[in-house]
């Protein structure tokens, strides 16, 4: 196969482009455009392989897509590039908008393009795969509903409502012309390498630095968290076993409220990290001393789980990781990998992205 994956410079398109040059012999074209939350060096480890290529493109530049394809063939179209923080939707809806509505359309207009000139057995065997979000369902009243595929879409945020807007164009381009397309819905990320404005890795990294740990409301809302490597693994049996126009909710059994997600990073610095109180001989403290609550964020969903009984059935998939072994590795991961975030803090990731190939 040769998978073109969209927004592969971004927290889980880079785990999904590893992933496919780790894990498989597929040739891997990562088309991002590098905003703020696109970063290169997420992809140190693969990014000197033969089967490796990046193009540097707008989703909405309709003829630099064009380009990329003629020059490509793809066989498939994974479809991660987004804008992708809530808060950010919230201050500033226009660039969600644009990338994930518009540029969803554009996108699929030059895949359209190009997948009416394949021949019909590459016609046959082509797949666009849509990344969506199970935030289009809205949030759950009850504690024991989940959102299943069939949940209907009741979006929040700005945010929410854009995702939900291009997985109905994708819906749409297939029901009117055909195109072999699938949907993923997933539940929350966490892992290595996610952009530190994020909940995990946000409150991993204010710790560290003895900054307060601002957490929403009262940190009761409930999110249903994935590790991210669990996500990708999920994606690539999507895009190669799923069936065209099925959707199928990912998800990782591993609900949590906020509060208690922020206290169990908490815990894990105390073990990996401890602090001493100064001139408290030598008397231990807990980073959850840091945690400071703060007015909730306007629209806030208060739960999300999902019901990922039908890509475990159907193909098979399941989480490798329980939301404590994840979380583990991922405290483990930032306090291992300073220069990552070091870089991603200061602004220095971004310098020598001009001049990379298009
Ligand atoms: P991210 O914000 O970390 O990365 C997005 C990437 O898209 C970046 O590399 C960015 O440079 C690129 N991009 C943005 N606008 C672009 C444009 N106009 N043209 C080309 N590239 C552009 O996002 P993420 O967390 O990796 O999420 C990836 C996808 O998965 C998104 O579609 C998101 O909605 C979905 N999703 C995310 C989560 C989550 O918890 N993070 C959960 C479920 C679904």
């Amino acid at each position: 196969m040769r998978i073109l994956v969209t927004g592969g410079a971004g927290f889980i398109g880079s785990a999904v482009v590893r992933h496919l040059i780790q894990n498989t012999q597929y040739e891997v074209a990562n088309l991002d455009k590098l905003t703020y939350a696109g970063n290169l060096e997420s992809l140190v480890s693969v990014s000197d392989s033969p089967r490796y290529r990046f193009h540097l493109v707008d989703i909405c530049d309709g003829a630099a897509l064009d380009a990329v394809f003629a020059a490509f063939k793809p066989t498939a179209v994974m479809h991660l590039a987004a804008e992708s923080h809530v808060d950010r939707s919230i201050d500033g809806p226009a660039d969600f908008i644009q990338t994930n509505i518009v540029g969803t359309y554009s996108l699929l207009e030059a895949v359209r393009r190009y997948w009416n000139a394949l021949l019909a057995d590459e016609k046959g065997s082509f797949r666009f795969h849509h990344i969506s979000t199970d935030e289009v369902y809205g949030d759950l009243d009850g504690t024991d509903d989940l959102f299943t595929e069939t949940t209907p879409y009741a979006p929040s945020s700005p945010y929410s409502a854009s995702k939900a807007g291009s997985d109905h164009l994708v819906r749409a381009w297939q029901r009117t012309y055909g195109l072999p397309v699938l949907v993923t819905n997933c539940s929350n990320n966490y892992g290595p390498f996610h952009f530190p404005e994020k909940l995990i890795p946000h409150m991993i990294l204010n710790a560290v630095h003895g900054k307060p740990l601002p957490v929403y409301g009262d940190g009761s809302q409930i999110r249903d968290w994935l590790f991210v490597e669990d996500h990708a693994r999920a994606l690539v049996e999507v895009v190669t076993k799923g069936k065209v126009g099925e959707t199928y909710n990912i998800g990782g059994h591993n609900e949590k409220r906020n509060l208690e997600v922020v206290e169990i990073i908490c815990e894990l610095l105390d073990e990996f990290v401890p602090v001493t109180a100064e001139g408290d001989r030598g008397q231990t403290r807990s980073y959850k001393e840091l945690i400071t609550f703060v007015q909730d964020r306007p629209g806030h969903d208060r739960r999300y789980a999902i019901d990922a009984s039908k890509i475990e059935r159907e193909l098979g998939w399941k989480p490798q990781e329980t939301f404590e072994s994840g979380i583990r590795k991922t405290v483990q991961w930032y306090l291992d990998n300073r220069e990552w975030w070091q870089r991603v803090l200061s602004g220095d990731y971004r310098l020598g992205r001009l001049g990379e190939q298009v």
